[in-house]
């Protein structure tokens, strides 16, 4: 045991006792969520991104099926490694960072690609509708831009209704399956509930109003490392959290494109 700190260069994170960690944290989570929430278990999404394929397997052979990956460069190069689509056959690739259309065509290059979180345009979804060519129509979520800060990309929450309208009943090759926020980081929460979880399941009830769907058929993607109890206490079905599995990032060594 010793032995693994002298040999190892880099800061020997635990993957597999940190995801132990998490799901502890979030099954007490549920357990506060208001009776009034739906009782469905949330999704954790483990957020690879700046991270190496070693560590993505060991969080896969801990149990661990949902990855994220935010750099689209990154999750193409990861996601087709001969080892991974081997070693990892079962895995299931979430892109959550910026999507624009012109992306389309490189985001068909994703093996397993499981999940689209980060559309914000009807015209994106339909460059992605267009290209798809899977057996099952593509998961898809609309980001919200529920802080109104300029520096986030995502929908406005008026502009998200018009968006699902369209995926709806325009994007035969799509699956509309939620709404995902970043939010506004260092919410206190001595003051309150989040704001940006509260707009979020607002943005929820209206696209439901508006497609005539139950709020069962919509997930809520909100919350990360630092506040992935808080979101799930205000209904969060899918947490993304990457640091608090794998250790802090250091962006010294990539590209940030
Ligand atoms: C990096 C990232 C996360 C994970 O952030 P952590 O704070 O490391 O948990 C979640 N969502 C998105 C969109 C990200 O880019």
């Amino acid at each position: 045991m010793v032995m693994k700190y002298k040999v190892m260069p880099e800061v020997v994170v635990d993957i597999a006792a940190n995801l132990v960690g998490i799901r502890n944290g979030m099954r007490e989570a549920v357990k506060r969520r208001p009776s009034s929430l739906p009782q469905r278990d949330p999704v954790l999404v483990a957020v690879s991104k700046t991270k190496s394929l070693a560590a993505v397997r060991q969080a896969y052979e801990a149990g661990q099926r949902h990855f994220g990956e935010n750099y689209l460069k990154e999750l193409v190069m990861k996601s087709t490694n001969p080892d991974m689509t081997v070693i990892c056959p079962d895995i299931k690739w979430h892109y959550i960072g910026m999507f624009q259309k012109k992306m389309a065509s490189v985001l068909m290059r994703v093996t397993n690609l499981y999940m689209l979180e980060t559309l914000t345009a009807s015209q994106e979804a339909d460059a992605v509708n267009s290209r798809w060519k899977g057996t099952e129509p593509l998961r898809v979520m609309i980001q919200v831009n529920t802080s109104g800060e300029e520096s986030k990309s995502g929908a406005s929450p008026e502009k998200c209704v018009d968006v699902s309208i369209h995926i709806y009943n325009k994007c035969p090759n799509l699956k509309l399956s939620g709404l995902m926020t970043i939010g506004s980081a260092g919410h206190d929460y001595s003051t309150g509930p989040n704001p940006d979880f509260e707009l979020l399941w607002k943005c929820r009830t209206d696209v439901c109003n508006a497609l005539e769907i139950p709020m069962s058929d919509l997930d809520l993607s909100m919350g990360m490392s630092a506040d992935y109890e808080e979101a799930i206490k205000a209904g969060s079905t899918s947490v993304r959290v990457g640091s608090n599995i794998f250790g802090a990032r250091d962006y010294s060594q990539t590209s940030k494109t």
